[in-house]
């Protein structure tokens, strides 16, 4: 089977490349519209992704629990083949439809597609999803459309299928039969904003005890830890006033050693440079004097088991207040899990997701946000050092996750 994705500026111009590629029986298996390219968030520009298939059977895991549903004639007239009729009508038992609404042909034998069209084309297969979906859910019997078009948006901006299911069942409770699409939209972001455990950022202060408040960050290499402790320091130190000294345990990475070093000139601030855990417990002692320690572990990849077990040895001897786990948000779904997992086995108190600002879709960070399951303490949203950050904040994200723009 071939499975392969297109990406076009516009609808047409990815289906077109599909037609080129595996011909006019392509089976289009997923739709999805994001954006790339400008800077800092400005300028982007919209692209379209389409996943298609040159053969018919690759329907998802279909577990038939009922009947089919007559065929749509509407959808029939749009993707006229027989293949694309027959998965149509096939019920699935689950709320995987909208992911993958099972093969639809591509419509037309004539290579000119216009937009018109198209529109109409996503206009039938939304319906047919909405079908399959009522026919398969007994909850979902008789969902009505403004709370579907709220799940397909969840859906188009990667929130998982199970908790966009949560949000709509929650959203249907709280709406009382209001079906006012502005309304469930903000039902929608409260009920998102609670599943994000946020706080954090009240911790970054001198301890009652007087003894220096310690932030650590782990994560991958890349993802911004050693910019984001630039900010945190700076924010520290500029805004607050507090009496901040920089330590990283970077020995592999003489250039990021050397980075946190500008930074740290640049604030006005000390950095300590740990070679060896007995050497970090020596530098903690000494800096027994200031309000804040804050820890950078540049240049530890989570995919070295042995620079992991390196890692938490040296954490061991700082034995931080907190550990951050620091996240990209433009990294794809798996990776960021994959790194969480990887990352969990040293333990982490708190989550940031850097670089919002190129991140293809917000829907993902609620999924890994739910699944690491720690309070989200800070996002930062561009390269700049000290603006480009804030406090974790679920509203924000769930305003993002519905679409509200970063900037
Ligand atoms: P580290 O290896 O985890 O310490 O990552 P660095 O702090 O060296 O950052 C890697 C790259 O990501 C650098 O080019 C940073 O400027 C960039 N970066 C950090 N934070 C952000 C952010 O919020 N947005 C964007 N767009 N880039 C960022």
């Amino acid at each position: 089977m071939k499975l392969k994705t297109y990406h076009g500026s516009t609808l047409a111009e990815a289906l077109a490349q599909v037609k080129r590629d595996l011909g006019s029986d392509a089976v289009i298996l997923h739709t999805r519209s994001y954006r790339r390219g400008g800077v800092l968030g400005f300028g982007t520009k919209p692209r379209v992704e389409i996943t298609a298939s040159s053969e018919v059977n690759v329907a998802p895991k279909l577990k038939p629990r009922r009947a089919a549903p007559p065929a749509n004639h509407a959808l029939q007239r749009a993707y006229g083949s027989p293949s694309a009729r027959t998965a149509a009508a096939t019920p699935t038992a689950t709320l995987t439809p909208p992911r993958q609404p099972g093969p639809v042909t591509v419509a037309t034998a004539s290579p000119a597609v216009d937009d018109t069209q198209l529109a109409d084309e996503i206009a039938a297969l939304k319906k047919m999803v909405q079908r399959v979906v009522r026919s398969s859910d007994r909850d979902r019997a008789d969902l009505p459309q403004p709370l579907f078009e709220l799940y397909l948006s969840l859906l188009d901006n990667e929130v998982s299928e199970e908790l966009a299911e949560d949000v709509i069942a929650q959203v249907r409770r709280a709406a009382d039969g209001s079906c006012d699409a502005k309304q469930l939209k903000k039902l929608a972001a409260d009920s998102i904003a609670k599943m994000i455990p946020t706080g954090g950022v009240e911790a970054i202060k001198p301890r009652a005890d007087g003894r220096p408040h310690k932030l650590a960050l782990i994560g991958p290499t890349g993802v911004g830890k050693t910019t984001t402790l630039a900010k945190l320091a700076a924010d520290c130190k500029l805004r607050h006033k507090l009496n901040v000294a920089l330590v990283t345990i970077d020995t592999y990475r003489i250039a990021a050693v050397e980075q946190l070093r500008t930074y740290a000139q640049i604030i006005g601030v000390p950095l300590h440079v740990a070679n060896s855990p007995m050497d970090m417990r020596t530098i903690v002692e000494k800096c027994a004097g200031y309000d804040v320690l804050l820890i950078d572990t540049a240049g530890r990849s989570q995919r070295d088991g042995e620079k992991l077990g390196e890692l938490r040895a040296y954490l061991d001897a700082a034995d931080p207040d907190e550990v951050h786990l620091v996240l990209a948000s433009n990294a794809r779904h798996d990776v960021m899990l994959e790194a969480a997992e990887r990352f969990a086995a040293i333990g982490t108190d708190r989550i940031i997701f850097t670089k919002l600002d190129e991140a293809v879709s917000f829907g993902v960070l609620l999924n890994v946000a739910r699944k690491v399951n720690k309070r989200l303490s800070f996002v930062t949203t561009g390269q700049e050092v000290p603006r480009d950050i804030e406090p974790g904040c679920s509203k924000r994200l769930a305003r993002l996750i519905m679409g509200e723009s970063l900037k």
